[in-house]
């Protein structure tokens, strides 16, 4: 058996250091409320918002902007242009309120953040907005304690293999901890390095991936577990 040392965590933000879905879930119902008024009886506005997000997230990426934008072309969509200019100002304050919201951490975070500082070296890696993630860290308290944060486009293989060698990390001594089994956890595992899963109560739908077997990565049901579950991979091999 090899020895493999833990090295470098690196940390997910929204969803796993601060709440993030749920604003987006408060401000979606808003606009369910909203649009419904003006809407065809026989609309699905969840489904027609889901399929206009997934359709513009190659040209909008993720985040609140992107977010935005697409509930106004949803409101259009639904209404077939129905649904009035003021209507239009009230969901783009909703997106304006979204940026401008303070970061809650989750509970347990700050602690357990601190606690892993003193033996690890930790990397906050985020994808969404640039400035708005920037932000988000800079409110979170976090920032100085981390090594390094990383705002990417995408999180998947070539973004991480990027990352690693940018910060000089070997693989073998790196663990991504987050709340995506799609963003955290696959791609993490497929190049070599180990991964947690601590899962938020909801997850986006175009975040959501196929269970998998479980025995590849641990999922815990709070970060104050990370600790534990860290010193424990470097037991085993
Ligand atoms: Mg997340």
């Amino acid at each position: 058996m090899t020895h493999r040392s833990v090295s470098v965590v690196g940390l997910d933000a929204d969803d796993t250091l601060w709440h993030n879905e749920t604003l987006f879930r408060d401000t979606q119902e808003r606009f369910h409320d909203l649009v419904v008024r003006y809407a065809d009886d026989d609309v699905d506005i969840d489904a027609q918002l889901l399929a206009v997000e997934r359709r513009n997230l190659d040209l909008f990426g993720y985040g609140v902007k992107g977010f935005t934008l697409s509930l106004v072309e949803t409101a259009i969509e639904v209404t077939r242009g129905r649904v009035p200019a003021l209507e239009i100002e009230n969901i783009l304050a909703w997106g304006k309120d979204m940026l401008a919201h303070p970061v809650e951490l989750l509970d347990g975070v700050a602690e357990i953040v601190h606690q892993l500082a003193e033996r690890y070296r930790l990397m906050i890696i985020t994808k969404g907005d640039l400035l708005h993630q920037e932000t988000k860290v800079a409110r979170s308290g976090l920032a100085d304690i981390v090594e390094a944060v990383e705002i990417v486009s995408e999180k998947d293989e070539p973004t991480y293999g990027r990352l690693f060698e940018q910060h000089r990390v070997d693989p073998v001594t790196f663990v991504m901890v987050g709340n995506s089994v799609a963003s955290d956890v696959l791609p993490v595992i497929a190049l070599g390095a180990r991964a947690v899963h601590v899962p938020f109560h909801t997850t986006w739908a175009l975040e959501a991936a196929d269970a998998h077997d479980s025995d590849v990565y641990p999922t815990l049901s709070s970060i104050r577990e990370l600790p534990g579950t860290l010193r424990a991979f470097e037991r085993r091999s």
